[in-house]
């Protein structure tokens, strides 16, 4: 096994069934090499340095229905909340005194949040924030309105592809969503000029070994700039409630899989995996990602920004806790680095 692992790290692609027998291998030993050898190719390239991103969780209002999302539109019982653009403004600049130069504006596909509202928000960071990064991940939109968002000044666009089979894309989504539509946005904002990022949650409900060689295949031909892993955890009050939440082992397998395919990609280390285990976060850079996203949302509605249980948001997981995760990095043995942090 470690002989494939030595030719991943050496740019070569490997045959379906070794990537199943690496994803599913439980040997602590062979794992503690695969993530050895991602390690090093992220202290190659990055140091020893995590690069840290502003997340504000700009609304949980939806009008999509996703299965598996704590604040699909069916969930009658979230408290539902929009940020205006002071509200936003108020967050980058708290965010920019710690030292920010990433803000990550996520939301549900809120309607009220129309393409004008949008684009003087973004024009509005832009303007005040010259020399920060804005990343976009507020779902499928049009062609025309990912291009007037990256006009107004967005630079990155994170869209998580999901899922690469299209019947069980169908079994995590309700009719009305498509998964060419998914993956033709991708494309768009691929095209546009959006430094892009996709990924999946491990462990989805229905998700078996060969839906992850699907989602290996279409990251390494895509070749998205930033990847997001995390484990799938449930919600109570979805569809999957009863359902397992994903493997952390199997998680770490992933993202060390994509750095090595990868070597330059922007890899977080999720706030799912940190939610899931105390030690996950550091589990992840050790395993060879390279980004963690703090939470910049006001305190007060973190709560409601609850896509799965447990959800942490306060401590290292928050910006105002960047003082923990300096500590926290520091126990591995990496920093954190406060530039910008383009793909290069
Ligand atoms: N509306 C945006 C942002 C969605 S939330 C969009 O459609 O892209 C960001 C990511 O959280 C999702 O892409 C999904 O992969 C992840 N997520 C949602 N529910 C989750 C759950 N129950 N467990 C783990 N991750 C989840």
């Amino acid at each position: 096994m470690k002989k494939w692992i030595d030719r991943l790290a050496q740019g070569k692609s490997l045959d379906d069934n070794i990537l199943s027998d690496l994803l599913t291998c439980n040997d602590a030993d062979i794992l503690s090499y695969l993530h050895q050898q991602a390690r090093e190719t992220s202290l190659t390239i990055f140091g020893n340095s995590v690069y840290i991103r502003g997340l504000i969780e700009v609304s949980n209002c939806c009008r999509n229905d996703c299965y598996y999302c704590g604040i699909r539109k069916s969930n009658t019982l979230v408290e539902r909340y929009r940020l205006t653009k002071e509200d936003i403004l108020d967050c980058c600049a708290t965010g920019y005194n710690l030292g920010f130069r990433t803000f990550v504006l996520q939301g549900g596909e809120d309607r009220a949040l129309s393409i004008s509202v949008l684009t003087d928000i973004v024009t509005s960071i832009r303007n005040q924030y010259p020399d920060c990064a804005i990343t976009l991940s507020l779902g499928e939109m049009s062609r025309h309105d990912y291009q007037t968002l990256y006009d107004a000044g967005a630079n990155r666009y994170l869209l998580r592809h999901e899922t690469y089979d299209e019947k069980h894309y169908s079994l995590l989504h309700p009719y009305e969503m498509s998964f060419s539509h998914r993956i033709n946005s991708l494309k768009a904002l691929r095209e546009i000029g959006f430094q892009t990022g996709t990924g999946i949650m491990v462990g989805s409900p229905g998700q078996t070994v060969e839906h992850l060689i699907q989602d290996i295949r279409f990251i390494e031909s895509f070749k998205p700039q930033m990847v997001g892993i995390g484990p799938f955890i449930p919600h109570s009050q979805t569809p999957f409630a009863s359902e397992q939440p994903g493997s952390i082992e199997q998680t770490l397998t992933l993202i060390s899989i994509f750095r090595l395919m990868l070597p330059h990609a922007l890899i977080p280390s999720t706030t799912a995996l940190a939610s899931l285990s105390k030690d996950g976060r550091e589990r992840g850079i050790l395993a060879g990602a390279n980004v963690v996203m703090p939470n910049l949302s006001p305190t007060n509605i973190r709560k409601n920004y609850s896509l799965y249980n447990n959800k942490a948001s306060l401590g290292a997981e928050s910006a105002e806790g960047l003082k923990l995760l300096k500590d926290q990095l520091q126990r591995i043995d990496y920093t954190i680095s406060y530039s910008r942090g383009d793909f290069h």
